[in-house]
This record gives C-alpha cells, sequence and structure tokens, in this order.
C-alpha cells in the first residue's frame, strides 16, 4: 500500500489553490506546500467525474493497539477516509510502551500510522488529556494544563511526556496531530519545524455551546497560535439553535477560506456531523457502527456515507428536517433519507432538529440553518405553531388546527396536514376498494381524542362517511373534539359496536404500544365481528392485540406502520416538486392567509412507499 493519494479541495468552491487544481497531499503525511491550511479529502470511489467529497473520521476508542489496527480496516471498508488514533484510551501494555519516552513507543506508534496506510485512509493523533476531556483515557491522567502556575511538578513532567508523544506520532508517519488549544505553544517550541504532519488545534466544552462572539474570539486565538492547519471546535449542543451556531461558523470559516471542523456533541448535535460538509467543513465524524452509534449524538459510518451521503452532500443539497421535542427518536430521518437513496440519489438529505416548544417561528426566522431548509416534518409539541406560521394552509389542516408538514413556497411557508391522508389511505388500501373508498356511507367510531383521532376523523368525512362516533377515556375531551369539528356527521360514542354495520373501527389511543402490548383498547373482542376494517395507529408492535383480535374476528386489518409511512409519503411528494405546490388553488383567505387545495401528487409512489416501509420494518 501506501501509493494511495489524497488531494485538495477548495473549501465549497471558494477555496483558494484547490480551485485551481488538485495540489495534493499524500497519505504518509500531508504534502509541504506554501498554499496553507489545507484540507483532506478523497475523490469518490468510482466517481469518474472528479465530484469532490468530504472526508468522514471514525474515532478509535479500543484498549489495545491491535484492536485499533482491526478497527481502523472495518472503519476503512465502511467508508472512512480518516481514522482518529485516541491514544490516550490505550491501557496495559500499549499505555506503557507509549509513555516510555523510548523506542518501544516509536515502534507502536508506527503500527497505528502504517494500519491507516494499509487501509489507505488518514490518521489522526490524539493523546487528550483530563484536563481538556475529562472523559478522556487514563494514559495522560495527571497531565497539567500548561501555563496552571498551580500545576505540580509531576502534572508538568506528565503533560511534557504527552507532548513529546505527539510530537513522536508527527515522526512516525501520522497525517494529523491534534493538540489542544492551551496545549499549541508548547507542541510549537517541541514538534521539529520540518515535520510533514499537519496539525489541527482543537478546542472542547463538555457543558454547551458558547456564544458566537467568544467561539468567533476562540477561533481566531486558535489560528493565531501559528501551528494550526485545521481549527476544531465542538460544544455540547443542547438543541437546534446550537447546531445552527456552529454550522454558522463553518460557514465563516469557509468563506475566509480556513479549513475547520464544528462539532455539535450530544444528540441536538448530531444534525452538525450530517451537515458538515453542506457547510463548507473540512471533515466529519462518525461512529465505528451501530453498536458505538447508539450513544447519544452519534450516526455510524455506513450510515453516515450509505443513509445520509454525508460524504456527498454540498451547498446545493436541498435540506429537509423533522422539527420536534424530543426529537431524538424520531424515525423520520432514516425513511426520508432511504427515499432519496431509492430514487437514484436526490440531491437532499434530512435531518432531525431539537427545537424547543414555542420557538419553532424564531428558528426558521432567525437562525442560518432555518433560513435554508426547503421543507419540514413537524411533530410534537410544534404542529399548532407551523400552522400559525404558516402564509398558505391546506385546507383540512386549517380544519384539523395542526400541521405536520411545512413546504417553503414564494409566499413563504406552505402547511398542511397528512396524517389525515395517513389513516384513510392505509385503511383504503387495506380492502378491496377499486371503485370507492371504505368510508363511504360508512359508520366509523374513532378511539381516542387525541392529534390522531382529529386527524382520523377529518380523514373519514373528506373519504364521505355518514357518521363519525368518538370513543374516549376521558369523554369531556371526545365532546371538546366533537363541538370543535361542527360537522352534524360527528358525535360522541355511547356504545361501542352498537349500529357499526361492517363500518370502520379506527383506534388512535396509545393502548397497545410497547411495553403494554397485551393490551387493546377494545376489552370485550366480540364486537369486532361489527366491522369491515379495524386500523390501528400503534406501529410498535406491528401486530398489536386489537389486530390481532381482529383478523381472527374476520375484519381487515390496517396497521400502523402503513400510516406512518402514507404520511411519510406524501411529505416527500411535497418535498421533491411530485405534488405541485406552485399548484395550488385558492379556495378563500382568512385573515391574510390562503387556504387552499391542492393537485393529486403526479405519478406512482411505489419505489419511494416501498423503500420507507422497508427502512420503518428494519427497525420494528
Ligand atoms: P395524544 O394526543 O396524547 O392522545 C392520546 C389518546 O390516547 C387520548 O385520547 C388518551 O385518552 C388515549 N389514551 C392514552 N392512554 C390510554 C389508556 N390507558 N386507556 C384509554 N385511552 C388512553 O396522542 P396522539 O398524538 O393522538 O397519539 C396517539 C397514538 O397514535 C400514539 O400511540 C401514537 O404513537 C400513535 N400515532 C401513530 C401515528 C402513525 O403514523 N402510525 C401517527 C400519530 C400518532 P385521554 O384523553 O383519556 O387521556
Amino acid at each position: 500500500m501506501g501509493g494511495g493519494r489524497l488531494t485538495l479541495r477548495g473549501l465549497g468552491g471558494l477555496g483558494r489553490g484547490g480551485l485551481q487544481g488538485e495540489s495534493g497531499f499524500t497519505l504518509r503525511a500531508f504534502q509541504q506546500d506554501s498554499l496553507k491550511p489545507t484540507v483532506p479529502v478523497v475523490p469518490w470511489d468510482g466517481d469518474k467525474e472528479k465530484k469532490k467529497i468530504t472526508s468522514v473520521c471514525v474515532s478509535l476508542v479500543a484498549p489495545s493497539a491491535d484492536m485499533m489496527i482491526r478497527d481502523a480496516a472495518q472503519a476503512a471498508n465502511a467508508g472512512a477516509r480518516m481514522v482518529e488514533f485516541r491514544l490516550d484510551r490505550l491501557t496495559g501494555s500499549d499505555a506503557l510502551a507509549l509513555t516510555s519516552g523510548d523506542d518501544s513507543r516509536d515502534t507502536l506508534l508506527k503500527r497505528l500510522a502504517d494500519a491507516a496506510l494499509e487501509n489507505d485512509i488518514c490518521a489522526i493523533a490524539t493523546a487528550r488529556p483530563k484536563w481538556e476531556d475529562p472523559g478522556a483515557g487514563d494514559v495522560f491522567a495527571g497531565a497539567g494544563r500548561p501555563g496552571d502556575s498551580h500545576a505540580s511538578a509531576e502534572a508538568r513532567e506528565i503533560e511534557a511526556m504527552r507532548t513529546g508523544v505527539l510530537c513522536a506520532a508527527s515522526e512516525a508517519g501520522f497525517a494529523c496531530i491534534d493538540v489542544e488549544l492551551d496545549a499549541a505553544k508548547a507542541f510549537r517550541a517541541e514538534a521539529s519545524p520540518t515535520r510533514h504532519a499537519k496539525t489541527i488545534v482543537s478546542s472542547h466544552n463538555f457543558e454547551e455551546t458558547e456564544d458566537m462572539d467568544t467561539l468567533r474570539a476562540r477561533i481566531a486565538r486558535m489560528w493565531a497560535t501559528g501551528v494550526a492547519d485545521v481549527v476544531k471546535v465542538a460544544q455540547m449542543a443542547h438543541n437546534a439553535f446550537d447546531a445552527s451556531n456552529l454550522l454558522a461558523l463553518l460557514e465563516e470559516a469557509a468563506h475566509s477560506n480556513q479549513p475547520m471542523v464544528a462539532l455539535g456533541m450530544g444528540p441536538a448535535g448530531l444534525c452538525t456531523r450530517i451537515l458538515a460538509p453542506v457547510f463548507g467543513a473540512a471533515f466529519t465524524f462518525a461512529a465505528l457502527d451501530d453498536a458505538s452509534a447508539a450513544a447519544p449524538g452519534q450516526v455510524s459510518v455506513d450510515s453516515m456515507v450509505n443513509l445520509y451521503r454525508t460524504p456527498k452532500l454540498s451547498r446545493s443539497t436541498s435540506l429537509f428536517a423533522v422539527a420536534g421535542s424530543p426529537v431524538g427518536h424520531s424515525k423520520s430521518p432514516l425513511i426520508h433519507n432511504s427515499a432519496f437513496v431509492s430514487e437514484g440519489g436526490v440531491d437532499a438529505v434530512y435531518v432531525a432538529l431539537e427545537i424547543p416548544k414555542g420557538r419553532l417561528e424564531e428558528f426558521l426566522e432567525s437562525t442560518m440553518l432555518g433560513n435554508k431548509l426547503s421543507g419540514l416534518s413537524v411533530t410534537i409539541p410544534h404542529k399548532e405553531e407551523a400552522l400559525s406560521l404558516a402564509n398558505v394552509v391546506h385546507h383540512v389542516c386549517a380544519s384539523i388546527g395542526a400541521a405536520n408538514t411545512l413546504v417553503r413556497v414564494d409566499e413563504g411557508w406552505y402547511a398542511s396536514n397528512t396524517d389525515w391522508v395517513g389513516v384513510v389511505d392505509s385503511v383504503d388500501a387495506s380492502v378491496d376498494v377499486a371503485s370507492s373508498s371504505a368510508f363511504g356511507g360508512a359508520t366509523v367510531d374513532v378511539l381516542g381524542a387525541g392529534g390522531a383521532a382529529k386527524a382520523a376523523v377529518y380523514g373519514a368525512l373528506e373519504r364521505g362517511a355518514q357518521k363519525v362516533r368518538v370513543f374516549n377515556r376521558t369523554v369531556s375531551r371526545a365532546e371538546e373534539l366533537v363541538a370543535m369539528i361542527k360537522d352534524d356527521r360527528v358525535e360522541v360514542g355511547i356504545t361501542l359496536g352498537d349500529d357499526a354495520n361492517g363500518g370502520v373501527l379506527l383506534n388512535t389511543t396509545s393502548v397497545g404500544m410497547v411495553p403494554d402490548t397485551e393490551a387493546s383498547p377494545v376489552t370485550d373482542s366480540s364486537v369486532l365481528p361489527s366491522y369491515r376494517v379495524v386500523f390501528d395507529a400503534v406501529y410498535t408492535p406491528r401486530d398489536t392485540r386489537l389486530l390481532k383480535d381482529a383478523a381472527a374476528a374476520g375484519c381487515s386489518c390496517a396497521e400502523g406502520v402503513d400510516m406512518f409511512v402514507s404520511q411519510a409519503v406524501l411529505q416527500y411528494l411535497k418535498f421533491t416538486g411530485k405534488v405541485d405546490v406552485g399548484a395550488l388553488t385558492t379556495l378563500r383567505e382568512q385573515n391574510g392567509v390562503q387556504i387552499v387545495e391542492e393537485p393529486e401528487p403526479a405519478g406512482d409512489a411505489k419505489v419511494v412507499t416501498d423503500a420507507m416501509k422497508a427502512a420503518l420494518l428494519s427497525t420494528l
């Protein structure tokens, strides 16, 4: 190995030397050139058009060199182009060798650097001290922060030994050395001035994302060290506002041709890792595999490369998101990105955004990321606010009083609600309704009076139900729902099953959901034969107690999985222009808002539907 060659990339088309040509650096080390700083990227495998991509880096945290070498190969196989060896995580004889200061240290470092070369990937050496990261490994425990006048002689000695390890890594063939801001001066003094390895100067805050002025001042200090080829800022992100600020820093750096990595740690920061290339990041970080990605705020390198397609994202990529709180558990990123992939690689990406209650409009109007979004799925607790901020509203969404979809249009935001379509389409798909809907002229019994119930009632009315009866544990909520809908066909239910006449039963309560999977909202299953179709909004588990009982009673069954997929497919069609939101028909104006109808989706959505359903089922 070793002959592979990484190339440089002008930052998002704004860069300096990289724009003119592919002046590069070798895998062994960055090439010495006068045009610095430089950015490590490689051409997309198999891409003949010299398409530039952003490298994904995997941090290797195994306790032994052998395991790190194994993991480096795994990372490379999964699509990583860089690995970070967390030397501070080594234990036992490898930790002893690393801190020995003799040949065994250099041999160990060379083994690690060579492992990266053998896999054609770029190696970063990181020896994190606990004064920077309290969660760092124990190898350099006790090291004193440079400049700390209270540090003991021993603490200074350990820190000097740590600097020695970084300098030795630089000589051993590592392409990059990560040096904390406070250690950069000492590193500059000790490291060989003719070293080949580039330097990442890094700074971390594990508590919060600091304000922009503080971060800008820190970044200026990082460049002022004189050793930085790339600066890396990692901050704990608590919400999408934090994430957007970090991405805005990346964008500022790209405009100044300064290679930078800005990461949001924690679940709310995940979008910064995925969207890094869109905002000109030098590279980004992923977890080795699904097991390590199970930690909050991580995504595996496989998902980053093959689902989010992060290496291929660029400034022209369209951005979509689900806005919610909490939103980390949402399956929407999985299914929407699977749909983008299924359609042959639509240049779009979809992430989850943690937006605090009551701040959706503020996010969309005042943040850099909010300004760049082309569309959103909206979930709890933002559905009402999403409706209130829209300038154009689908008429059923206006009636429901809650939106789950926002699409950017010339007038501002177009709000619609695809949940009701999800309910009625999944019911109609479960029965043979070649000519008319299962709801046409039917009695429809709805269990529940929450958000999903509202969508179910409107869906049933839209598809021509003759009567809709609402049953709820808390009867007053059912009464409120009926009063709000103001339609003579809707009433509070008295006795389930009576006069159902082969109609439709829609469960929209959460009864039967994991972990209480033996529970059913219909305790007396002898009423079930009164219905032709039974639908359950619950989709974890897929096969609920209610649906099992309904199947045994001879009913057709419609699953919550199909509702989830169906509402997402319609969102997808709106996001990607297959519902022509430019061709909306205005029905009326209401307080300055256009209330509209929309055209039917163009074409067949089978490929997208199958991709979304397969992705969802793979997680159930
Ligand atoms: P919600 O607004 O909180 O309403 C919950 C409803 O469930 C209320 O009517 C509540 O009755 C009832 N309920 C809860 N626990 C109950 C119990 N032990 N016994 C009887 N009734 C009970 O929630 P939502 O947004 O409508 O969601 C409801 C369910 O639908 C959830 O399981 C959700 O996951 C599912 N859902 C599925 C999809 C999909 O795409 N498949 C979409 C949306 C929702 P009270 O009023 O008496 O509290």
